[in-house]
């Protein structure tokens, strides 16, 4: 699977691979722990609990290698990854983008499950050339011989994942494929549907036809997954190619760098700004952020200036710029603030914030439903 959901909070760093952070989902370690214990009561010795876990840690290396078939595939195209995480379902590559041309989000989508062929394959010829005594796999117990397990297990993940439904790979190539010559937000909308539809059979095969309530986790995983990429599909393309100009605060309040945060925090009470751009002599010297002023009001107090608090990294953006554009290169630095001073001729002309953005999306949409 791939996405771009936020599941770094609750997660371990366990390194780096080609300058991606790996992480693991505390909750994974609890389900490590779960099917430790499960193999341990089917076996009721200790080296099956440990035997049990080496298998479980075999697939969840595989799950990390299907990321890295996207994350090398992505590198490719020029497309960076942010971080992979581990979770119970599966794992989650955040890449900066699913690809810019639908040739590029096809390849990138495919080379998951790819790598879980290719596993599956080795695996194959691992138990074909092993030792003659090697036993078959058990379809009854899914149990058997480790290389036909893990073939096994490989040849599932390859069909889990190409199920046409959004978050999963299936769904990308399904958009892909659909937007081919062009509409890339209806593709998505068809995609979405076929994911839901998919949700609803998942969900009642969990409760009337097989007794499987993972079956209902899933459901509702794809049910989120293919509303979140409708509804982001649907942001991108009422900003896509917008002049920053349209969306962006152009009444606001300037902060001084020798204003105390006693006095911003009382502008901030009085008005709907949450976020001041500091200025001296017509430069922008820093942005002072909401979060950061309750911070440095509980730590340095009502008396400290601007100037100590405010951010000196930020991006800056043209009005002529496309705001999909400033975004996108804002979202590109971890940390980097979402409130974004707009510059004309080296003079501060607006602000782009994100309630701001939204407001833009809100009516734009309003203003499309309404001329239907
Ligand atoms: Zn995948």
């Amino acid at each position: 699977m791939c996405g771009k959901d936020e599941h770094v909070k609750w997660s371990i760093l366990l390194g780096r691979v080609f300058g991606v952070e790996v992480r693991l989902h505390v909750t994974f370690l609890l389900l490590l722990g779960f099917f430790g214990w499960a193999a341990w009561k089917a076996t009721g010795t200790l080296s099956g609990a440990l035997a049990g876990l080496a298998f479980h840690l075999a697939l969840f290396g595989c799950v990390l290698l299907h990321e890295f078939g996207h994350v090398l595939m992505a590198k490719r195209f020029g497309i960076r990854t942010k971080d992979v995480t581990l979770l119970p379902i599966g794992g989650v590559a955040r890449l900066e983008s699913t690809g810019n041309s639908p040739k590029q989000e096809l390849l990138i989508a495919l080379a998951g499950p790819a790598v879980n062929l290719v596993i599956a394959a080795f695996a194959f010829g691992w138990w074909w050339l092993g030792p003659a005594a090697q036993s078959g796999f058990n379809y009854e117990t899914l149990q058997g011989s480790f290389p036909l397990v893990l073939m096994a297990a490989n040849l599932f993940l390859l069909g889990f994942n190409l199920l046409p439904a959004f978050p999963m790979d299936g769904g990308r190539v399904l958009r892909a494929l659909l937007s081919w010559n062009g509409n890339r937000v209806w593709a998505t909308q068809v995609a979405s549907n076929v994911g839901r539809v998919m949700a609803v059979l998942f969900a009642f095969a969990g409760l009337f036809l097989v007794n499987q309530p993972m079956l209902l986790f899933i459901a509702l995983f794809v049910w989120i997954g293919a509303t979140q990429e409708n509804q982001s599909v649907t942001t991108d393309s009422y900003l896509a190619g917008v002049p920053v100009r349209k969306t962006m605060l152009t009444e606001f309040r300037l902060v001084s760098p020798f204003h105390t945060l006693e006095e911003v925090s009382g502008w901030v009470l009085a008005g709907f700004q949450h976020d001041f751009p500091v200025v001296a002599q017509g430069e922008v010297l820093g942005l002072i952020l909401r979060d950061d002023l309750f911070t440095a009001l509980r730590e340095k107090g009502p008396e400290t200036l601007a100037r100590d608090v405010m951010r000196k990294e930020f991006v800056v953006a043209t009005p002529e710029e496309p705001i999909d554009r400033v975004l996108r290169r804002a979202q590109a630095t971890p940390g980097m603030p979402m409130t974004i001073p707009v510059l004309s001729g080296g003079i501060l002309v607006g602000l782009v914030t994100a309630e701001n953005v939204g407001e833009y999306v809100m009516m734009a949409a309003a203003l499309r439903d309404g001329r239907r």
